[in-house]
């Protein structure tokens, strides 16, 4: 697969060079068909429960469509709720805002380590570095997150982070990094892994959490996994601190019934995650255990900006379950790390450039069939494939190519006004057609496909010489 773009922004050019190779790594393409097949037979399995699946998703759609039609209310619901509970709530309108307000806590408890569980969020305002940059180091505990962080490499799926390593890799990294043996077990590295994380459990001074819900009703927040980690990060700390996008307040705990199950399906199969936990604040008088603090940062960072917009607000519905990844033909070709931001594949595409500075991201809109598979799959009925589009009508309306003088504007122009000028197309023979077509579009066509030829005759021709 090669994908080309008329973007011409630094980003848009990496991103050229970098899928141009990677469709072409055909080991690559073997570990992510090998672990997308074994999502699709588990999805496949969980949905199975649903006596009316479709029915689920426009439950599940509702109450997203409510939650965010609602987002100023429910979200000072939820601070309120929160605040009674003991819970500090803070604003952070950016990351710099949001890492800052981590840093602050991270002072006060005179800590050098934190713990922290997975989270996409922590991704998109790159905490980990900022946090590092003061000289605080930072411990991922999600197996597939601590896998990427031992290979220094960002997660690779919102919900896998490691989905593109085989097992072999996983044991070679560890036996690179920790001397374990080059050929152990999953299991055994897993065992290893978790010994390892248990002293950082003990001595960090902070815990760190995402939100997969927060809760406008009591002000409670849901985190659900699988390895218990979260509770653990949480667990002997002094201070939990979690990070979360405003979008992810629903209106009530009874939601819950609906939207934890249909997360679990979608995201990995599973009927329910194994651990969930609703965090009600801090450690109470009679309770043993649990940190003495708890912080809540309600992070903006754009996404009032998609708020504002009708249809991409739309994207807000999201609650990362990863189904859109995983269905998505470009994004098994190309993989997580292509897409050069914390959100990949569909939903990537459209929130990103939001998200991020537009011109450096706007280019991912072109990175799709828009066979709407993405859309197919969403649990929240997030119209993907036509935000994707939404996405390039802004662009065109906002162009990052200067059409009046690159070879493609020229190239446009000159097509469009033979187009409307029969007898100038005439003028041409097929030699010339074919030269302009190489020598203007040859780049953007890229170099393993076969630039198509012009035929000896125009079918204007043909049909002139048959009629005579
Ligand atoms: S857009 Fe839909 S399918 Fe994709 S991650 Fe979000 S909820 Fe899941």
């Amino acid at each position: 697969m090669v994908i080309k773009m008329s973007g011409i922004s630094a980003k848009a050019k990496n991103f050229e060079a970098v899928t141009a190779n990677k469709g072409f790594d055909y080991d690559h393409r073997r570990k992510i068909n090998f672990n997308m097949g074994r999502y699709h037979q588990a999805v496949s399995k969980g949905v199975a429960d649903y006596r009316d699946l479709e029915l689920a998703r426009d439950r599940a759609a509702e109450i997203r469509w409510k939650a965010i039609e609602h987002l100023e209310t429910n979200l000072l619901r939820f601070e309120t709720a929160a605040r009674a509970n003991g819970v500090k709530v803070v604003w952070a309108t950016d990351g710099s805002e949001a890492v800052e307000a981590v840093l602050e806590v991270v002072r006060r408890h005179r800590t050098r380590l934190v713990v922290k569980s997975k989270s996409m969020v922590t991704e998109e305002i790159h905490l980990n570095s900022g946090l590092k940059k003061n000289r605080i180091e930072v411990v991922e505990t999600d197996l597939g997150e601590y896998i990427q962080q031992l290979d220094e490499e960002p997660p690779y799926h919102i919900v896998t982070p490691a989905m593109h390593k085989s097992r072999e890799d996983v044991a070679a990294l560890f036996h690179r990094k920790l001397g374990t043996d080059p050929h152990a077990s999953p299991e055994a590295l897993t065992l290893y892994a978790r010994y390892l994380l248990r002293d950082q459990y003990l001595q960090a001074g902070v815990g760190i959490t995402g939100a997969n819900f927060l809760l406008a009703d009591t002000g409670g927040v849901c985190v659900t996994e699988n390895e218990g980690n979260a509770r653990m990060s949480t667990s002997f700390v002094k201070s939990h601190v979690v990070i979360a996008g405003i979008e992810k307040v629903i209106g009530s705990s009874e939601e819950l019934d609906l939207m934890w199950p249909l997360l679990a399906s979608k995201g990995t199969g599973q009927q329910m995650t194994a651990y969930n936990t609703i965090f009600h604040g801090p450690r109470h008088n009679l309770e043993e255990d649990g940190p003495s603090e708890m912080v809540v940062i309600l992070l903006d960072n754009g996404r009032t900006r998609l708020l504002a917009d009708p249809a991409l607000r739309q994207s807000l519905y999201c609650i990362r379950c990863g189904a859109c990844l995983n269905a998505c033909p470009v994004y098994k070709n190309i993989g997580g790390h292509s897409y050069n931001a914390p959100y990949s594949g569909p939903i990537g595409k459209v929130i990103s450039p939001h998200l991020l500075p537009f011109a450096d991201f706007q280019h991912l809109s072109q990175a799709s069939s828009l066979c709407g598979n993405c859309t197919e799959v969403c649990p929240v009925r997030i119209p993907l494939h036509q935000l994707i589009l939404s996405n390039r009508r802004k662009a065109a309306n906002e162009p990052q190519v200067n059409w009046v003088t690159s070879s493609q504007g020229l190239m446009w122009k000159a097509w469009s006004r033979a187009m409307q000028h029969r007898p100038l197309l005439n003028l041409l023979g097929s030699r010339t057609k074919a030269w302009f077509l190489r020598f203007f579009f040859a780049s953007a066509w890229g170099q393993r496909r076969h630039l198509p030829s012009p035929a000896f005759q125009s079918f204007h021709q043909q049909w002139a010489k048959r009629k005579s």
